[in-house]
């Protein structure tokens, strides 16, 4: 059997960085587990940069003004001692990254640039021109490789086994032969990313961002925190959903309408397109309905336009972005505006942490980081950079926790890991062997037509409830599923088949999470509770699955220092 002291799933920003963590104690063997190769997890879509007070570009900037814009930023969910911790350990992460090779661009003095970025009062974000997460993942890998992490490449990870609140193991599939394993480990740190595919199309998120860690550990009886908190970035490239970086509005980039109207000067007139991302999807969405966007329907967008930069700096700070925008959308920004419009990027709900310094679930052994987890420094609203800055920062406390848990914890109990890992086998056959039954690209597209049209930007609870039945529906339909491949080796069906079922699990709670949520707050926009009350509202969602019955709870926000005022840019 498969046994390992410290388990990493995920091999992101924060699951590598977890892994080098515990790997710092050479008595301990530690395993980084991973459905893709780990230099092409998410982490590497990210281009902006990086939060952290370094105050290189404006001296005046501080650890704790990071943390007044990151409260500010969240509508005042966040839990502020996490944020504070957080915003105080960000300079420090930053030297190390720099230390561990990390490319970052530079200022005319030779020291790291800093750009702006939406809802800070001083451009903090780092960067290494537009490819900042691509370089900070090939940096943490080779830091693991020195370390003597052992990768298991192109495994996934199908479930944990935990008995009497008690983590024993989990058991994954090694995609590449068809086996499935039962692993015995002491402690585990979940990093499997965010979960955007609930929108399937509609989502800058890769094709893999499935949630399936979250869902792992919410079928383990850990609770989700927040999930009705989706984050929709406001530029999506119009005909695909893929993101254009927010360094095109840090850079200097105008929303411009049909009448050719700088139109953010009617709802951010301070901080026009560096509002926060809630607050400009708001109002692309706002244009769009008010007859002044381009398009109809699905097809609506507005421009975003950049030509006033300049060829020399486009080059200079964003020649990926502008391949991007040249692939996908057939246009090239140095000549023309692009076609842009909402579209959902992050979850700033998750796996409920419920401390920060360790990264620790309420089940002992199991930690969780990243985009998958719910600290929560990002309450109902991220600032863009702050999550690359959350994955490293946590990836790191999360390792440290996790090997600190190690240390105190035995194995599990083989039986136990043995029993699940045949109850996948017996899974794997029967879908393999099924010959007919529902189509799950049928489940699939109707979860994200759901999910966009009654669960998006703008919410009402009559939506909601049609979103609810749907996808009860579908959860019902999955158990027809078939997935027309009979293959063992590489059986990429069979893995989709148990990420569709993660997305549906996940998509319910996001749908419920919302429905009980009666006021709007961040990215929670109700159309019929417009305003955010403090009074009834002013906690965290917790939902936890019991069999398939999903109960709601809630959780006080920690207020130390700020306290709740209207929210103006
Ligand atoms: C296009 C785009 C641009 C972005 N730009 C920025 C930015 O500039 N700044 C910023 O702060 N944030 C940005 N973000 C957000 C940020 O990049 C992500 O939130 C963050 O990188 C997530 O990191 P992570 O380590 O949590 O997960 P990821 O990097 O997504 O890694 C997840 C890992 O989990 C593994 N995994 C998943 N499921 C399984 C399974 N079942 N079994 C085994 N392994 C599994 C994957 O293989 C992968 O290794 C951006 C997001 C997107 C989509």
């Amino acid at each position: 059997m498969l046994k390992y002291d410290v388990i990493v799933v995920g091999a992101g920003g924060a699951g590598m960085m977890a892994a080098l963590y515990a790997s710092k104690d050479k008595n301990l063997r530690v395993a980084c587990l991973s459905k893709i190769f780990p230099t092409r997890s998410h982490t590497g879509a990210a281009q902006g940069g990086i939060n952290a007070a370094m105050g290189y570009r404006d001296a005046t900037d501080s650890p704790e003004k990071h943390f007044r814009d990151t409260v500010k930023g969240s509508d005042f969910l966040a839990d502020q001692d996490a944020v504070e911790y957080f915003t105080a350990n960000m300079p420090a992460i930053i030297s190390e990254l720099d230390y561990y090779g990390v490319p970052f661009s530079r200022d005319p003095n030779g020291r790291i640039a800093q750009r702006p970025f939406g809802g800070a009062s001083s451009p903090r974000t780092c960067y290494s021109a537009d490819k900042t997460g691509h370089v900070i993942l090939h940096a943490l890998y080779e830091q693991c490789l020195k370390n003597n992490v052992e990768f298991l490449d192109e495994w996934f990870l199908l479930s944990l086994v935990v008995a009497d609140e008690t983590f024993h193991g989990l058991v994954a599939m090694n995609i590449k032969t068809g086996e499935i394993h039962p692993f015995l480990a002491k402690a585990v740190v979940i990093a499997t990313g965010g979960f955007g595919r609930i929108y399937w199309n509609r989502t800058t998120n890769a094709i893999n961002m499935t949630g399936d860690g979250t869902a792992a550990c919410f079928n383990a009886g850990i609770p989700l925190k927040d999930p009705e908190f989706v984050q929709f970035h406001p530029t999506g490239l119009a005909s695909t959903g893929i993101l254009l970086s927010e360094a095109c509005r840090g850079e200097g980039g105008y929303l411009i309408n049909r009448e050719g109207e700088r139109f953010m000067k009617r709802y951010a007139p301070e901080k026009m397109e560096l509002a926060p991302r809630d607050l400009v999807s708001r109002s692309i969405e706002m244009e769009i309905k008010a007859g002044r966007g381009f398009g109809q329907g699905l097809e609506a967008y507005v421009l975003m336009d950049l030509r006033h930069l300049g060829k020399e700096k486009i080059m200079e700070r964003l020649p990926q972005v502008r391949e991007l925008a040249m692939d996908f959308e057939g246009v090239d920004l140095i000549e023309e505006p692009v076609p842009i419009r909402p579209s959902c990027h992050y979850m700033m709900g998750g796996i409920h942490v419920s401390d920060y310094a360790t990264l620790a679930t309420p089940v002992e052994g199991i930690h969780a980081a990243g985009e998958c987890a719910c600290v929560s420094i990002h309450g109902a609203n991220r600032l863009g950079g702050n999550s690359v800055a959350d994955v490293v920062l946590f990836g790191k406390y999360a390792g440290i926790g996790a090997r600190e848990s190690a240390k105190k914890r035995p194995f599990g109990l083989e039986t136990l890991v043995i029993k699940e890992a045949k109850k996948w086998e017996s899974k794997f056959a029967t879908m393999r062997n099924k010959t007919s039954g529902i189509r799950l690209v049928d489940i699939r597209n109707k979860m994200a037509e759901v999910m966009w049209n009654y669960v998006g930007i703008f919410r009402h609870e009559q939506e909601m409830r049609v979103a609810l039945e749907t996808i009860d529906q579908l959860l019902n339909d999955y158990e027809h599923a078939y997935i027309g491949d009979p293959a063992l080796r590489y059986n990429t069906a069979f893995v989709h088949y148990v990420e569709i079922g993660n997305l549906l699990t996940l998509a319910k709670a996001v749908v419920l999470g919302a429905i009980n949520r009666k006021e709007s707050r961040g990215s929670h926009a109700r159309a019929d509770y417009p305003q955010r009350d403090d009074e009834n509202f002013l906690k965290h969602t917790l939902i936890y699955k019991r069999g398939d019955r999903y109960e709601l709870k809630y959780l006080p926000v920690k207020i130390t220092k700020y306290p709740p005022e209207e929210r103006k840019y």
